[in-house]
């Protein structure tokens, strides 16, 4: 009882605390130093539907144009390029929660983000299955979201009924089959997504799939629009 309210004062009081950049150590600075967004994170022309980077003035990629996926925007802060897999590796499997401030800074200063945060009626973040949230301990994009929008986060109502095997070398429609019933509505309240505008958040987005998947259950269960914000977007199509 006591322990965790003791880390979560300690850990709130450090992201009060003015402190050292998170990826070029410069102090005092932002949680990651103005430099370093400009540098590693700046702004990129990417397709308005899986945030692929594109030439500017392009709005849309080739296999959304084919295959529109369920959602009404993307939108990525940064390349999944040097230094952020290593940030975020770090943010993930070594639970090192300190990150999650930083990089809802980043989140937040991308294009595009806050007026998506603002129009919000929900945010969700894209669920981890139970046995991968116990081994982890905590959902990275479940920090991110209560960091990005605290009052509209609700990381009960979508659920991940199963883990997906890795899916590298699949193509997309294998990538989405494969995800095919891995996310739902929580029974009793999938009402509360009819009508309304909603927020999904991640922190890498690869192929798009558990995305699209996970946006394909909002769609179904009547949400009028949806926006994917992912922290991370890597280079290659899906
Ligand atoms: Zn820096
Ligand atoms: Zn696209």
């Amino acid at each position: 009882m006591f322990k965790p309210r003791v880390q979560r004062l300690f850990s709130s009081l450090h992201e009060r605390l003015p402190s050292q950049c998170a990826v070029c150590r410069a102090w005092p600075s932002r949680p990651v130093c103005n430099g370093c967004v400009t540098r590693f994170a700046p702004p990129a022309a990417r397709c308005a539907t899986c945030a692929l980077p594109m030439p500017a003035g392009v709005a849309q990629c080739g296999d959304c144009i084919l295959r529109p996926p369920p959602l009404d925007a993307c939108l990525a802060a940064c390349a999944y390029a040097w230094p952020w897999p290593d940030c975020i590796a770090r943010f993930k499997f070594r639970s090192d929660a300190g990150w999650a401030a930083p990089f809802a800074t980043l989140l937040r200063s991308a294009p595009w983000v806050e007026p998506a945060l603002e129009q919000a009626d929900l945010v969700l973040p894209i669920p981890l299955a139970p046995v991968r949230l116990r081994e982890r301990g905590f959902n990275q994009a479940h920090e991110l979201a209560r960091r990005l929008a605290p009052r509209k986060v609700d990381a009960i109502l979508l659920l991940r009924t199963r883990e997906t095997p890795a899916q590298s070398g699949l193509s997309r429609a294998e990538r989405l089959r494969n995800l095919r019933g891995a996310f739902a509505l929580e029974p009793l309240r999938a009402a509360a997504v009819q009508g309304r505008r909603i927020v999904l958040v991640d922190d890498v987005m690869t192929s798009g799939a558990s995305l699209f998947a996970a946006a394909q259950v909002l769609r179904t269960g009547g949400a009028l629009h949806i926006t994917a914000i992912v922290l991370a977007r890597t280079d290659l199509p899906g």
